[in-house]
């Protein structure tokens, strides 16, 4: 059956940043296809809130606090979670923050605070399930958070879109290296998502207009609309599918 391919059912899954926005609507539907889902973030009270959502989805979910910044404490952080729910299927690679503002302004500590979360974290969290799979032998799948800054970029953002291109590049060298081991490698790109993150945006009235007008399906996503890509890529149904992006920005890129 065509649809069992797009079954998660009896896998587990980590979803960094999976307490709010893209996140956890990519974990709820991770969730609603089957799988137990570990969410983590450095907010207790938020990481809570989205557990007690997914329970009522599917029993067995957990939720961890840990701040994806500390790169050196990924491994042991890694290690827990993968203890925890007896072995990662699928991770997620989502948390992602950004520093708005005058790139000849932006100070060597934001570039380095974003590059550190939106790029280290994912390679290292990528290298610690990698080696895991790998010495077990079980393939698997790992999913990216790129961006519309994976492929393009406009004013203010220099942090960000220097991360995003990284991830680009990173989900076609993880695929290429790990495809041998059986663990495919691709990334989802959102467009323009309402979100904590977009809040500032959607406020700002000319820059909500620019949005509605620029993409062609004339509104801003929603997180749901993230869940049905990374169910699949995450799935069998994608199992010829590594090394891409799949773009989910409402036809942002088709056009200009
Ligand atoms: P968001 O609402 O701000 O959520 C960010 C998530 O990441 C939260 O769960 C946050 O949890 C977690 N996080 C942030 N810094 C962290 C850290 N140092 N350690 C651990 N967790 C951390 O953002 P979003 O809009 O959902 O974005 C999610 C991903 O999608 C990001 O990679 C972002 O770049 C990407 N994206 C978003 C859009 C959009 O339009 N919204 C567009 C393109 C790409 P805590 O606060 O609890 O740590």
């Amino acid at each position: 059956m065509l649809s069992s391919l797009f079954s998660l059912d009896n896998k587990t899954a980590l979803v960094t940043g999976g307490n709010t926005g893209i996140g956890f609507g990519i974990a709820r539907g991770l969730a609603e296809a089957g799988a137990r889902v570990a969410i983590s973030g450095r907010d207790r009270k938020k990481n809570a809130e989205a557990l007690a959502a997914l329970g009522a989805v599917r029993e067995g979910c957990v939720a961890r606090v840990f701040d994806l910044a500390d790169t050196a404490g990924i491994e042991a952080f890694y290690e827990k979670v993968s203890r925890e729910m007896s072995g990662l299927d699928i991770l997620v690679n989502n948390a992602g923050i950004t520093v708005r503002g005058k790139t000849e302004e932006l100070t060597l500590g934001d570039w380095e605070g974003v590059m550190r979360v939106n790029l280290t974290a994912p390679f290292v969290l990528s290298q610690c399930y990698a080696r895991e799979r790998i010495g077990n032998k079980t393939g698997g799948s790992i999913v990216l958070i790129g961006s519309l800054m994976c492929e393009a970029t406009r004013p203010t953002v220099a942090a960000y879109t220097a991360s995003k291109g990284g991830i680009r590049q990173l989900v076609k060298q993880l695929a290429t290296d790990w495809a041998p081991h059986g663990i495919r490698v691709n990334g989802v790109g959102p467009g323009y998502i309402r979100t904590d993150m977009t809040a500032p945006l959607v406020e700002n009235e000319e820059f909500n207009g620019w949005v509605l007008k620029r993409t062609p399906l004339g509104r801003w996503g929603v997180p749901e609309d993230l869940a049905p890509a990374a169910v699949f890529l995450a799935s069998e149904a994608a199992a010829f599918i590594t090394g891409q992006m799949l773009y989910v920005d409402g036809g942002w890129l088709a056009t200009f």
